[in-house]
């Protein structure tokens, strides 16, 4: 598996225009090009997707985009097609794990639950999922 370091993810990114690709205080930034470990289950060209430390359900993956933004609509601002990668990985990934039904959410903001500030899907499966969330 190819590991772009980060001055490579600046070049690789270049085509979304002036956003820095990486951020180096980030946490997913740092799994992207693999200075933190994490248990990758998906990568391409534009899309890096990992297991969660703190799995909520049997599938809890984490996708984000190898690109850094603050959350969901800062990054479908810049990039409508990335943010569909992210749901594209999302169904690529449920169907290798088998999944009949999953959950995908993004949380934005700290009231919401949001704790990293890079953007990233939750893919959610395994279970029965309750509805409304808590
Ligand atoms: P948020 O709360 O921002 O929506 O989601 C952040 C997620 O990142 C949490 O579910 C949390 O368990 C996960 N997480 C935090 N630190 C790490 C880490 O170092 N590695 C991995 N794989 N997941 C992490
Ligand atoms: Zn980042």
């Amino acid at each position: 598996m190819q590991v772009l370091r980060q001055s490579q993810l600046f070049q690789h990114c270049s085509r979304y225009g002036n956003y820095v690709a990486l951020d180096s205080n980030c946490l997913f930034c740092k799994i992207i090009t693999e200075d933190i470990p994490a248990h990758i289950v998906l990568r391409n060209e534009n899309v890096v997707a990992f297991n969660d430390i703190n799995p909520q359900a049997p599938t809890h993956v984490l996708i984000v985009p190898t690109l850094h933004v603050e959350n969901a609509a800062a990054l479908a601002k810049v990039s409508p097609t990335l943010t569909a990668d992210l749901f594209l990985a999302a169904a690529q990934i449920a169907q290798t794990n088998g999944l009949t039904g999953y959950r995908t959410v993004f949380n934005t903001g700290e009231e919401a639950g949001q704790s990293v500030f890079h953007a990233h899907l939750h893919l959610l499966g395994g279970r029965g999922l309750a509805w409304p969330p808590g």
